[in-house]
């Protein structure tokens, strides 16, 4: 599956915020929205007030960002969602939270998204004692995500004992310390995703 391969920092300045994509750095003076919080550009555009489209537009591309996803992708999980009993903006929330990636970086195993990707797709991992090397695969209730034999000789394994020690795990997980093994205890709960786009502008972006 293709990815956005261009500079992360950039996708930061394209939307006005901080979406913590590079894990550690993003909490020092290196970050690029410290330094220069403008968008991306040859001459800083020139203030404008921003059309309702515009704002929907940009909810859209912070969640995209966020998780790593390309629009297509995106819009199928979208389509899910919506068939999906309930809420269509929760639904998809929950939806992105379940990514196998994602899952990975909630345990702690990662610094960030991007990275839970790269060890995902270096078949660092197993679901249910199977090899999953598909970072858009989808965790259900009861799975169990844990470490190859590959993945425990390495050293993001070593890092990733340390980093879990003082990762608060969100509830709908459990992290289990002796073997680096998380099981997936229920759906995620929206309330605890802390997400920084609005899922609802989401919605009415695609229903206009
Ligand atoms: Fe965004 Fe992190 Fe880059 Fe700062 S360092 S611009 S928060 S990705």
């Amino acid at each position: 599956m293709a990815r956005y391969t261009g500079p992360v920092c950039r996708l930061c300045r394209r939307v006005g915020e901080k979406l913590m994509l590079k894990g550690e750095r993003c909490a020092t003076a290196k970050c690029a929205m410290e330094r220069k919080a403008t968008r991306p550009g040859m001459r800083p555009p020139r203030p404008r007030k921003m059309s309702d489209y515009g704002v929907r537009l940009r909810e859209k591309q912070k969640a995209r960002y966020t998780y790593g996803v390309l629009e297509r992708q995106f819009y199928r999980l979208f389509m899910m969602a919506e068939k999906a009993p309930g809420r269509t903006g929760e639904n998809l929330k929950q939806l992105l939270e379940r990514r196998l990636d994602n899952v990975v970086y909630r345990l702690g195993f990662a610094e960030s998204r991007n990275h839970a990707r790269q060890l995902v797709r270096h078949g660092h991992f197993m679901v249910n004692g199977r090899k999953v090397d598909i970072p858009s695969y989808l965790v259900k209730p009861g799975d169990l995500v844990a470490w190859r034999e590959k993945g425990v000789r390495s050293e993001p394994y070593k890092v990733a004992m340390e980093r879990t020690e003082a990762k608060v795990i969100p509830s709908w997980l459990s992290l289990d310390r002796t073997d680096l093994s998380g099981r997936v205890l229920t759906l995620p709960i929206t309330e605890e995703i802390g997400a920084q786009f609005d899922e609802k502008m989401i919605v009415e972006y695609y229903s206009r």
